[in-house]
């Protein structure tokens, strides 16, 4: 294995995707539209109460981890657990909006010379949900694979591996069988009838074509995973997918992190960096692309004095 970068939220930001600490102002700094009012409410009420600010200082994810433990260990008696589903996604629909391909344009120079520079025996692991490595990679004719397929089968020697550890927004999965499937761009709408679509695909329910087979019409749900710990092992090939991650990791030469900031929330992504760094052979290299900041305690832990902080943007590490 050759060399391994790793994407996160600062990658997107130069083709207009919000970083990860600005998605909720995004969502609910907009002119107000009363789905969104209603889900702004909602959401302050039951989650921060008597947090006036709670917008500006927290971010999607922990929103989101926090509804899903609510929804899954159903801690409180008096709480309609429906209509903690339901703006959950609402929440997500507003989010995969902003990503959507028709708002998200990769065309700044520096993607450009990024996809050159990726050879195919190099592996790119995002935890990012939009679609801008695989249209620069099918803009230029060339061929990637997700690593999503339970059994070990090696990928085609020309294909770069894109291993998206918190899945995408062309992504689906059936909560009743397990099964992923991966639709073309122009699918990234959320299943449910968000109170805003930014995104012109036809809104027909998609099905679980598995389940299909023995008479049952499961509806499928978006493959956006929030960095909890146990709903990312439950489905077979996005546990398979982490131990690609890590074997891929443990075999690099070097490692380049990209707007990425190892999230303090994100414990089993640190586990993944932590282990890998552990496995690895001597000699690995890793590089920090994240402007001009002290890299990270929590890099340091993991990669000691193997880590380089370039202490340069992305765009001007292209140059
Ligand atoms: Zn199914």
């Amino acid at each position: 294995m050759n060399r391994v970068f790793v994407l996160g939220s600062g990658f997107s930001a130069l083709a207009g995707a919000p970083l990860s600490r600005s998605v909720l102002s995004k969502i609910f700094g907009r002119p107000e539209k009363p789905g969104i009012t209603e889900l702004k409410s909602y959401l302050g009420s039951f989650l921060f109460r008597g947090q006036e600010d709670w917008i500006s200082n927290t971010n999607l994810e922990e929103v989101l981890s926090r509804l899903d433990l609510i929804r899954h260990y159903r801690p409180y008696s008096n709480v309609d657990y429906s209509e903690v589903s339901f703006y959950e996604e609402q929440l997500l629909s507003e989010f995969t909006g902003l990503l959507s391909p028709g708002r998200i344009k990769p065309g700044h120079r520096a993607y450009l010379d990024f996809i050159s520079f990726i050879k195919a025996s190099d592996a790119i692991i995002s935890f990012n949900y939009d679609l801008i490595i695989e249209s620069l990679l099918t803009l230029t004719g060339r061929k990637y694979d997700y690593l999503l397929r339970e059994e070990k089968k090696e990928t085609s020697s020309e294909s770069v591996k894109i291993l998206k550890l918190h899945g995408s927004i062309n992504a689906f999965f059936c909560h009743i069988c397990g099964e992923i499937f991966i639709f073309s761009h122009g699918i990234t709408g959320h299943p449910a009838n968000g109170p805003e679509s930014a995104d012109s695909a036809p809104k027909k329910q998609l099905t679980c074509a598995r389940c299909l087979l023995s008479g049952r019409q499961v509806p499928l749900k978006h493959f956006i995973i929030a960095p909890t710990l146990f709903k990312s092992y439950t489905l077979p090939s996005l546990r398979n997918l982490w131990f690609r991650a890590l074997e891929i990791l443990t075999g690099a030469r070097e490692i380049y992190f990209i707007g990425y900031s190892l999230p303090e929330a994100d414990i089993l992504s640190y586990q993944l960096f932590d282990f890998g760094g552990r496995m690895a052979e001597p000699g690995q290299d890793i590089y920090l692309i994240d402007g001009p900041r002290p890299a990270a305690e929590r890099f340091k832990q993991i990669y000691g004095n193997r880590l380089i902080n370039l202490g340069i943007y992305f765009e001007e590490w292209m140059e």
